[in-house]
């Protein structure tokens, strides 16, 4: 199943690269295996999948510890403080850094082992009240104090839209993330020049390319619909 969901989602990635102009090499897909075995996982892998995100610290330990590949581990989910520490080498990208206090605790970490931490800057676009993240208005002051911590890098902006019935209701947040980027850049900001832009999931993901994203970040429609076992979702504050 997970092969064939994968070509189809391959597919209409393409397609949306095609509509708007873009190399298929822009575009990451991450394939969001939280909540699912490792076996899925494998399945993906032999379909030429690498990338792989999860929200969970615990989660994602466990199963890097049995899957003996040498795969990329994309943190996604919201991020306590008090568990940087098992994670310091261990991600290609945090994508879920919501606040100052988590920016310091990753700088601390980070420098302990000496090695930089490449993350990206989450932004409530649509300004939900269940959801993590920076503000827009607050994003650019966040980026020019975490700019001075010299073991991380910030390479892009990553936001959580909201669940909708018509992915075209979501266009505009993307559009405004991809603004955000590009306004943030402009002031020149020591140390910062973003390139990455982490938007769109199973419901709008080819919206999301449509409007510049350069990682995906796609569950459902690669693993099916997740069955949680308590509390997994870390990504909304519910
Ligand atoms: C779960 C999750 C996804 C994947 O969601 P799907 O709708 O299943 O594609 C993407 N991003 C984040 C932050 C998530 O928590």
């Amino acid at each position: 199943m997970v092969r064939e969901n994968l070509q189809e989602v391959e597919e209409k990635i393409a397609d949306a690269c095609r509509r708007a102009g873009r190399d298929r090499e822009e575009v990451t897909l991450i394939a969001v295996s939280k909540t699912k075995p490792v076996a899925m996982i494998e399945e993906a892998v032999d379909s030429g999948i690498i990338s792989f995100g999860e929200n969970k610290v615990q989660e994602m330990l466990e199963k890097q510890k049995v899957i003996d590949r040498q795969l990329q581990w994309h943190l996604l989910g919201h991020l306590q403080r008090n568990k940087v520490r098992q994670i310091v080498g261990k991600v290609t990208r945090i994508h879920s850094v919501d606040s100052l206090r988590l920016a310091k605790q990753i700088q601390t970490e980070y420098e302990k082992k000496n090695l930089v931490a490449d993350i990206l800057i989450e932004v409530n676009m649509a300004r939900e009240e269940s959801k993590f993240g920076f503000m827009p208005e607050e994003t650019e002051e966040a980026i020019r104090q975490i700019s001075g911590c010299a073991n991380i890098c910030v390479k892009g902006l990553m936001t959580v839209a909201p669940f909708v019935e018509n992915p075209e209701e979501n266009r505009p947040h993307f559009q405004n993330l991809n603004k955000l980027l590009v306004d943030i850049n402009r002031k020149n900001i020591d140390n910062i020049n973003m390139s990455e832009l982490s938007m769109g999931m199973t419901g709008d993901y080819e919206v999301a390319i449509e409007e510049g994203a350069t990682f995906v970040r796609v569950g459902t429609g690669i693993f099916g619909i997740r069955q949680y076992l308590g509390n997994c979702e870390t990504s909304s504050k519910s």
